[in-house]
Formats: structure tokens, C-alpha cells, sequence
């Protein structure tokens, strides 16, 4: 039966990552409204929400949430196909089909044909059971998630440099409380909104902030240096910086003596880098940078706060180090007010799509899947070893699709046709492959090409965990019944088990939380019963149930054997996709206060489509006369990878030869657009570096 009195949850925000905390008030499907919670018990929030957090509710009741398990009908044509194309099916009927479709596949081409893909929008509990299905059920190593697209470099690099691969310290003691920042690849103020904020109060009274980026955006407008750089060029001027620093002693010789190794490669690495060189390499101005480098060594406390204007370049791992490297080199780790503060994208990608392990090279709580002691606790609790070779990363599964090695795949709550580097491919794929499962509230882009559609619960009807972007594992609660026949993600995947004759006999998420307790040494006190006593949540890691969680990390001593942080010095290279005669223009991709992600939620809210209801292009007042493009007309935008006609915003938020386009839209789909190299350690795609040209229609 439908809740028909007012119900109210105390829960956590489910779009982005810092986290916020509120009481959700819902009635008959319908969420009523949404009101911060106390202090107390929001610690990244403190009070504030961001217009997405307060008024992003209307997808909850959309017309469109997916009710009932569809399959497609028979007669459907391949590719695809809107509602007319499936039918409605009871549970019983779906699961069936999806069990028949994932096992013929098997049996014909074994559990190495088949993959699944995870989503950091679903809950810590729902991300542990789908890599355990994919990896116990299924036997397949090919498990990913859209931590892929997003932060795997920094995780990458982190994991290298300092040890544990997440924002080193908190939001409101360190990030609200610093005494200086260089942020870097983040327009914070629109990804981030309830971070910018706290960032702006501290910078009103008194801290420096350094913003270096190719946009000149919200932050930089209350920034004391802003510098303009051209994409793609960071290990370059961070190099430089870090020369200066070292030159004009600078460094902070007892951190780096006493808790770092490696110093030397690291100094000879950047010593080519004089300010001017990096003036020639990336037009940031020799003066500038020593500005910059010099309010960084001298403050007491620095915060680096970085975005995926940072990570997704096929140089992502190289950039997050050296950014990592600068932080060492200023001895800002391991103290309050201090620290690496990569701001996580999607609500739950730190736990859901990095923590829990839906990824084919780790096991949850990042644990090694060479490790034999680690692969017999695994099989002592699921008794069967995971498989242990490293499986396919999520760009790559299309391409196996399309190569005829992956057959089967089962989606949770991801939209590959938007949000892969190469949608030509993804799309190409989804057509192409034996079987494919969907769960999801809505029948997005991707479900269409999906034999069998399941319907998902949104965060607003469930129960579980979301852990922010500054390791802080936070309740989520339902405030709504689900419409329909939906179901939590977690009931999906246990009938799901249970049908291929798995005893998965979870009663509810705290019980997942037990197994992951067990299995994940990271999260081993992170009890569903200290997390209604601990209302401001707990940060990992933490060890068992007397341990009170980790604020900030690396206080005494790194995440290695001895205990020190390792510089590990970068090679800068230019980006695959220079600008040429033929396309001489720089494209970069984002996000917008107004939606997020590829929008399947934001784009069912009424008063965020107000805001922005379509794609565009913005594009430098000299660029637009040099075109002939008036503000608001519609242009043709092409790559050497395809074409999009969206309309133009004629603004001067960044150089004249570069350009904007943000990734919510499939109407004008940037990622037709975008260059598809990799980086060659986390697999991270190109997405903010391509060349362009414009046209006028
Ligand atoms: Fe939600 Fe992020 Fe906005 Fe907070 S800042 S309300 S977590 S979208």
C-alpha cells in the first residue's frame, strides 16, 4: 500500500558527492520537499542545500518511472525501440528471462562472455551485491562502473603517491577551514555548489584562493590569482611550480625528509621546467606562476581541490600525481586544514563505484586479486574463489562487444550510450550483443536496446548507504513507497541469485553491511547500529567497532609497509588532439548546475529544464563574430569523431579558441564529439580535449 500519511526521512543527498544531508518529506509517491538537517547531523552541509538538492525531486513521480519488468517484444526491431517495443511481465516472468538469456550465453561461450556494469547512484550495499553477482554468480572478472569515467586516475594516482586512493581530509574542519587553496579542474560552484559555498566563506574571512583552470568560472570570480591555462597542459605547469618552489627553497625539507621518499627523482624530473619554459609550453604567464607557487609553500595550510578537468585526459593518472607530488613537496598532509581533496563526482562513486569493488582489477576495499590470503577469505565466505584475473574496464567491454568476446551484460543504472567516450561504439554494441539486461527507474537511452528492462527503486524509496567524497559513510532512508511493481536495486539482485541457486538470504541492507564488515577491512565498524547513534556518519577507514573512523589520513604515518609517501615525478606530453587548420578549435565537456550526469533525472525536473532546458555550445565573443555566430543560434559542431548541431552561447568564460559543451543532453551529445584515447593506467578516457570546428547552419 501506498504511504498516505507524510512521512519524513532522515537521509543523504543522491546527486552529488559532497553529500549533504537532509530530512526528505514524502506523501502518496510524491516528495513534498526537502529540509536541511541539523549541524550536528550534517556534517558536510552544515545547513545548505544547492538548487538540485532542494528542487530535484520531481523525477521521483515523473509519468515515466518504469513500474513494471518489461521484455522486448518479439517482432521489435533490433536497436532502439520506446515503450511500444516492450511488454509488460511480472517479476517471476523477467527474472526468468534474464536468468535464460545470462546462462544461454554462458553455456555457449563460457562466464567470460558475459560483464556487468555497476552504478555509484545506487547504494554501498547494492554495489557490494553486484560485484558479488557478477563475480560468485555469473564467474566473470568483468565488472565495472562509471568511477571509470570519472575518477579512476585520481584513485590511481593516489594509491601510488600516498597510499589510500580518496580525498585525504574533511569538508567542514579542513576544506571550510584552510588557509589557502589551489583549486584546479573543478568549476566547483556548479558541480559542487555546498563545497563552494564553504570555500567562499573562508576566503571572505581571509584565506587565499588560487584558481587555475582553462574556464574563468564561478570560483574565480572571488579568487586572488585566477589563471587561464590551455587544456590539457597541468603536468606542465605543475612541474614548473614545483621547480620554483624547490629553487627558491620553498619545500618543506623536514616532511619530505622525514616522511617521504624519492625527492631526488622528483627534483630532477621538473628541474627542465623554469617558469618560462612552462610560459612557452601552456601561455600561463612565468610571473603568475611564481605567484602562485609562492602564496602555496608559504601558507600554513594548503587544501588542493581538483575535479575531472584534472582526471579525464589520457594523462589523468600523471596529472592527479603531480598535484599529489605538490602536496608532499609543501608538506600539507597529515595535519588539519590540510590535504588532497579530489571532489568525487556522483553522489556514491567513493563507496559505491570505488569501495565496494565493482571493478575488475580490485577486489571491495581495493584488496588485491593477486592476493591468496585475500581470494580464501573471499571463498570462505561465498564458497567458490572469486575469479582472480582482471577483467575487462568499462570502455573496453564495447569494444569486446563489437569484436565478437563479450555476449551477454547485465546494466545497473548506467547509461553507456551517453556517457561512453565513443557512443558511436556503445551504441553499436548494444545492438550487437546476445543479451542485455537493464535496471533502472526510467527506460533510458540505453534501456531501449535492452531484451529485458527491471524497474528500480530511486534513492527517495530505499534503505542503505552513501559514502561522500571525503570517505564519510552516511544513512540513506526512504521517504516514498516505489511506484508499481519497482524494487530496490539490492531485492533485484537477491531474487536474481536465488534464481541461478544462490542462497542469498539478505534480510535487508544491514545484513549486506555485516558481510561487508566481514570482507572489507576498511569498513569493518561501519555497523548499521552506530550509524544511528553516529548521525554525522563515519569516515573509513575504520577498522572494527571500537575504532572511531579516520577524519583526516596519514596523520602518523602513509598507506605503505614504511609507513612514507612516495613522490612519483610525471612526464608531460601534449593531447592526442592538437588543433589544426582543419579543426582549430579546443573542446572541452562538464557539467552545469542543473543537471547531472547524462541527466536521465534532472531532465524529468520541471524547474531545473526551466534553467537549462537544452544543450549548447558557449563560445567566445571574437570567436562568434570571427564565425558569423549570433548568441542563441543553433551551430553544427564537428570532430574527427563525429558531428552534434546544438546552440550557442556567446560568453567569455574561456580563451577565444576554446570551447564548452556540458554532457547532459542526448540531443546534441557531446561525447559524438570527444576523442577516445585512454590513459594507459586507469583507463580513464580523453573527454576534455578535443579539436573542433564550427559552422554556422
Ligand atoms: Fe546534493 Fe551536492 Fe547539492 Fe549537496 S551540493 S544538495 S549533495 S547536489
Amino acid at each position: 500500500a501506498r504511504l498516505s500519511r507524510i512521512e519524513k526521512a532522515e537521509t543523504t543527498c543522491n546527486y552529488c558527492a559532497v553529500g549533504c544531508r537532509f530530512e526528505l518529506y514524502g506523501k502518496d509517491g510524491e516528495v513534498l520537499g526537502v529540509r536541511p538537517a541539523e549541524p550536528d547531523s550534517a556534517p558536510a552541509n552544515d545547513f545548505s542545500t544547492c538548487v538540485k538538492g532542494k528542487f530535484g525531486y520531481d523525477y521521483v513521480d515523473a509519468d515515466d518511472r518504469l513500474e513494471k519488468p518489461l521484455i522486448r517484444k518479439e517482432d521489435a526491431p533490433d536497436g532502439p525501440v520506446g515503450r511500444e517495443g516492450f511488454r509488460e511481465a511480472t517479476w517471476k516472468e523477467a527474472l526468468e528471462r534474464v536468468y535464460e538469456g545470462l546462462s544461454e550465453v554462458r553455456e555457449e561461450h563460457g562466464s567470460e562472455s558475459l560483464s556487468v556494469i555497476s552504478s555509484s547512484k545506487t547504494t554501498n550495499e547494492e554495489n557490494f551485491l553486484c560485484q558479488k553477482f557478477a563475480r560468485q554468480v555469473l564467474g566473470t572478472p568483468h565488472v565495472d562502473n562509471c568511477a571509470r569515467l570519472c575518477h579512476s586516475s585520481t584513485v590511481a594516482a593516489l594509491q601510488q603517491t600516498v597510499g589510500y586512493g580518496a580525498m585525504t581530509n574533511r569538508i567542514n574542519e579542513d576544506i571550510a577551514e584552510t588557509d589557502c587553496y589551489l583549486i584546479t579542474g573543478s568549476n566547483t560552484t556548479e558541480s559542487h555548489p555546498v563545497l563552494a559555498t564553504r570555500i567562499k566563506q573562508n576566503v571572505r574571512d581571509g584565506a587565499d584562493l588560487i584558481v587555475i583552470d582553462p574556464r574563468e568560472m564561478g570560483l574565480a570570480e572571488h579568487a586572488d590569482q585566477y589563471i587561464r591555462t590551455t587544456p590539457g597542459e597541468d603536468v606542465a605547469w605543475m612541474n614548473g611550480m614545483m621547480r620554483y618552489i624547490i629553487e627558491n627553497d620553498l619545500h618543506d625539507e623536514e616532511f619530505i625528509e622525514e616522511r617521504t621518499k624519492h625527492f631526488e627523482k622528483l627534483k630532477e624530473k621538473v628541474e627542465p621546467f623554469t617558469p618560462e619554459k612552462v610560459e612557452e609550453l601552456t601561455a600561463v604567464p612565468a610571473e603568475e606562476l611564481k605567484q602562485a607557487a609562492e602564496t602555496i609553500a608559504t601558507a600554513d595550510t594548503c587544501i588542493f581541490g581538483w575535479a575531472m578537468g584534472l582526471t579525464q585526459h589520457n594523462t589523468g593518472t600523471r596529472n592527479v600525481m603531480s598535484i599529489a607530488n605538490l602536496a608532499l613537496l609543501t608538506g600539507n598532509l597529515g595535519k588539519p586544514g590540510a590535504g588532497l581533496s579530489a571532489f568525487r563526482g556522483q553522489n556514491n562513486v567513493q563507496g559505491g563505484g570505488g569501495d565496494m569493488g565493482p571493478a575488475p582489477h580490485t577486489l571491495p576495499g581495493y584488496q588485491d586479486l593477486a592476493d591468496e590470503e585475500v581470494l580464501d577469505k573471499f571463498a570462505d565466505a561465498w564458497g567458490e574463489r572469486p575469479p582472480n584475473e582482471i577483467g575487462l574496464r568499462l570502455p573496453e567491454m564495447f569494444h569486446a562487444i563489437n569484436d565478437d568476446e563479450l555476449r551477454g551484460m547485465f546494466i545497473m543504472g548506467e547509461n553507456p550510450v551517453l556517457s561512453e567516450p565513443d557512443v558511436d561504439n556503445a551504441e553499436e554494441g548494444l545492438e550487437n550483443i546476445d543479451f542485455l539486461a537493464m535496471q533502472d527507474i526510467f527506460l533510458t537511452e540505453s534501456a531501449e536496446y535492452a531484451d529485458v528492462v527491471l524497474p528500480a527503486a530511486s534513492a527517495a524509496e530505499k534503505s542503505g548507504t552513501f559514502t561522500n567524497t571525503e570517505r564519510r559513510i552516511q544513512r540513506v532512508r526512504p521517504a516514498v513507497d516505489s511506484p508499481g511493481k519497482a524494487k530496490p536495486d539490492q531485492e533485484i539482485l537477491i531474487q536474481l541469485a536465488r534464481r541461478f541457486g544462490y542462497d542469498w538470504d539478505y534480510d535487508g541492507p544491514a545484513e549486506v553491511m555485516e558481510e561487508i564488515n566481514d570482507l572489507v577491512p576498511i569498513y569493518g565498524g561501519v555497523t548499521y547500529e552506530r550509524l544511528e547513534e553516529e548521525t554525522k556518519g563515519i569516515q573509513w577507514p575504520c577498522f572494527d567497532e571500537d575504532h572511531p573512523g579516520t577524519p583526516y589520513l596519514y596523520e602518523d604515518e602513509f598507506n605503505f609497509e614504511d609507513g612514507k609517501a612516495r613522490f612519483v615525478p610525471a612526464d608531460y606530453a601534449k593531447p592526442p588532439d592538437m588543433p589544426d587548420e582543419e579543426y582549430p578549435i579546443t573542446l572541452s565537456s562538464g557539467r552545469v548546475l542543473y543537471h547531472w550526469h547524462t541527466g536521465t533525472m534532472t531532465r524529468r525536473v520541471g524547474t531545473l529544464m526551466n534553467h537549462v532546458p537544452e544543450s549548447f555550445v558557449t563560445i567566445h565573443p571574437e570567436m562568434a563574430d570571427q564565425l558569423g555566430i549570433d548568441d542563441q543560434e543553433y551551430v553544427r559542431v564537428q570532430s574527427r569523431q563525429g558531428e552534434i548541431v546544438v546552440k550557442a552561447n556567446v560568453e567569455d568564460t574561456s580563451d577565444p579558441g576554446v570551447v564548452f559543451i556540458p554532457m547532459h543532453f542526448p540531443q546534441g551529445a557531446i561525447n559524438k564529439l570527444t576523442q577516445h584515447e585512454l590513459d594507459p593506467t586507469s583507463f580513464i578516457p580523453q573527454y576534455k580535449v578535443t579539436s573542433v570546428r564550427i559552422t554556422p547552419l
